[in-house]
């Protein structure tokens, strides 16, 4: 399948994600359940106005799968999704606000902790995981999409089979290394700590599905 290419500045960003030996990785979490967050805000507001949409807030919600035997940690969203194109646009180009402050900002001053004071966004989940895949179906659309990216080099977006509308963002974890043990993102307890400290105010319930090895 042809590798598609990140833009220039995506690219830089995503490198500097990719290599960061930042010891504040965890805030990955915050980045993705912010954006599904704002997927289902975006349901929510479409629903205050179309008469067709009713938000049924049950059927809203964000859950956390860390899986122990497959070292993956999944983020899934019953928010709005993304089309193909908007998989492409959104995660292929570093337009959005959060990065790009974020960017701005680290050529002006280093040695400060930038990347706890801005969103660097989706991208700051190459900080803890070396493969990436997103797997999505927009409101309204018949078709589901998945996305996945190795970093640098590129990425790759073909056809899926998903069946209800929203977004799962699935971390295939890096390896361990001496100094940083990639599998506390698997913890439950690790994971609630996290949570509690970044994403306490989000107004959607974050559940959590733990499958034992
Ligand atoms: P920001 O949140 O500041 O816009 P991000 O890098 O966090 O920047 O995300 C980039 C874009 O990717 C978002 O603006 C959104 O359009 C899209 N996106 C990311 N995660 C999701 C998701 N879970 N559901 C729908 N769209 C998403
Ligand atoms: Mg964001």
């Amino acid at each position: 399948m042809e590798k598609k290419q990140f833009k220039a500045e995506s690219k830089r960003l995503l490198d500097m994600m990719i290599h960061s030996v930042y010891s504040n990785r965890e805030i990955f979490l915050r980045e993705l359940i912010s954006n599904a967050s704002d997927a289902i805000d975006k349901i929510y507001y479409k629903a205050l106005t179309d008469e067709s949409l009713t938000f049924d807030k049950d059927r809203y919600y964000i859950k956390i799968i860390p899986n122990k035997e497959n070292r993956t940690l999944t983020v899934l969203d019953t928010g709005i999704g993304m089309t193909e194109e908007e998989l492409e646009h959104n995660l292929g180009t570093i337009a959005k606000s959060g990065s790009l402050a974020f960017k701005q900002q680290n050529e002006m001053k280093d040695g400060h902790d930038i990347i706890g004071q801005f969103g660097v966004g989706f991208y700051s989940a190459f900080m803890v995981a070396d493969e990436v895949t997103v797997r999505s179906k927009a409101l309204g659309s018949g078709k589901a999409f998945e996305w996945v990216s190795q970093g640098a080099d590129g990425y790759t977006i073909k056809p899926c089979d998903k069946t209800d509308v929203g977004t799962e963002i699935i971390l295939k974890l890096k390896e361990n290394t001496e100094d940083e043990n990639f599998d506390d993102y698997l913890e439950e307890h690790r994971l609630k700590a996290i949570i509690k400290k970044y994403s306490d105010f989000i107004r959607y319930p974050i559940k959590m599905t733990v499958t034992e090895m």
